[in-house]
């Protein structure tokens, strides 16, 4: 990780600064926790969705997720240093796992090939404990089902060296928030666990939802729930208002009072309409910011929403904030939680045509992190 910890007083008056809200990760969790009784596994893939792994790992931890998600088996090994001691899941280890590493950080790993099982049996020098990964219909990652009796063949033959604790699939269509939607993948992972009972396995840890369907299908939940956009605030299903996690802050670097017909920006795609005054923010498409705006973007500054205007730089963004000579060393607040004039991040992925998602992963490496 990249990220430099800086006291949010101190980086605020000089830099574009991430922070993280720890308390809204909290009160996401429990938000879920109202509407499920299985476990809930707090997903911190992508550094936690781009709000620091650790940090949410801990946030979500302190209010009652009992496991943490990962796809690289290595990415655990910063959690147990952080101290965190729950079970850990890996799902996706491209260039295969470092068995002996998984097994002194007690990583279960997911596993949906027989390939992929055969060399972790090989690899294995203590037992690995091993969910079976069904195809329950996105075909990216998961056994498919023609390939399930030999996965168990296979899971069989490795007895000893693997230890099958788990099965899991994944909702392809879960964000409809329509169960009808659901109905074929819960019927493949039951399908998936009886086969697997069959052949001897068992207990079994069955899992199948993530954020959108333990918000919306309790019929998706089985013994554990797999949350990572929700722990950040976001639903991919729009059907519950959760808790904006992270504010990003940049101060004023310059300000101006420019007459009418004033192009601003490269290509002067935008020319002032009266005299007006300009502040420039030091951050652009470089630090994340979308470059593809549609109209009605902007920030927070002083209270007010300003629109963004001309085109976003690579490191720079210009605010006109009308009549309001903003001095240099103010901050904007590009995105919070606050609401009113304060963009959430779901009013920048309206504005940049995606999803929240990419706005909350895709801030850059130059954004200073404050992680609480
Ligand atoms: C990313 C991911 C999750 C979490 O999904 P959210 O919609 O972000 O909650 C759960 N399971 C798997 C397999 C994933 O890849």
């Amino acid at each position: 990780m990249t990220a430099v910890l800086v006291p949010a007083s101190l980086s605020r008056m000089h830099a574009p600064t991430l922070e993280t809200l720890p308390g809204a990760v909290a009160r996401n969790v429990e938000r879920v926790r109202a509407v499920t009784d299985a476990a809930i596994m707090a997903v911190v893939k992508a550094d936690g969705y781009g709000h620091g792994a650790v940090a949410v790992a801990r946030a979500a931890v302190g209010a009652g997720a009992t496991w943490l998600g990962v796809t690289d088996a290595a990415d655990a090994g910063e959690l147990r240093a952080a101290g965190l001691d729950v079970p850990i899941l890996a799902w996706l280890n491209p260039s295969g796992v470092d068995a002996a590493q998984a097994a002194a950080d007690r990583v279960d790993i997911a596993v949906g090939s027989v390939a992929e099982l055969r060399q972790l049996a090989a690899d294995a020098v203590a037992p690995l404990r091993v969910h079976l990964h069904m195809d329950t219909g996105m075909s990216r990652g998961g056994c498919p089902l023609d390939d399930w009796a030999e996965l168990l063949g296979t899971a069989r033959a490795a007895r000893g060296r693997i230890e099958v604790v788990g099965v899991m699939g994944h909702l392809p269509r879960a964000d409809e928030a329509d169960p009808g939607a659901n109905a074929a993948a819960v019927l493949r992972l039951r399908q998936a666990r009886d086969a697997v009972l069959r052949a001897g396995f068992g207990p079994l840890l069955l899992h199948l939802a993530a954020t959108a369907g333990a918000l919306t299908d309790p019929a998706t939940h089985f013994d554990l729930v797999r949350v990572g956009a929700g722990l950040v605030g976001i639903d991919p299903s729009e059907t519950v208002a959760l808790h904006g996690a992270s504010r990003l802050t940049v101060p004023v670097v310059h300000s101006s009072r420019v007459p009418a017909g004033t192009p601003v920006g490269y290509g002067g795609t935008h020319v002032t309409a009266a005299a007006t005054h300009l502040a420039v923010l030091g951050v652009g498409y470089a630090d994340g910011i979308p470059r593809e705006l549609t109209e009605g973007a902007g920030v927070e500054i002083g209270g007010s929403r300003h629109p963004i205007v001309g085109r976003v730089s690579m490191d720079q963004i210009v605010v006109d904030t009308g009549d309001r000579a903003v001095p240099r060393g103010t901050v904007a607040t590009v995105f919070g939680p606050e609401g009113g004039p304060v963009p959430s991040v779901h009013d920048w992925a309206r504005w940049a045509r995606t999803i929240p998602h990419t706005i909350v992963t895709g801030i850059g490496p130059r954004v200073q992190r404050s992680r609480g």
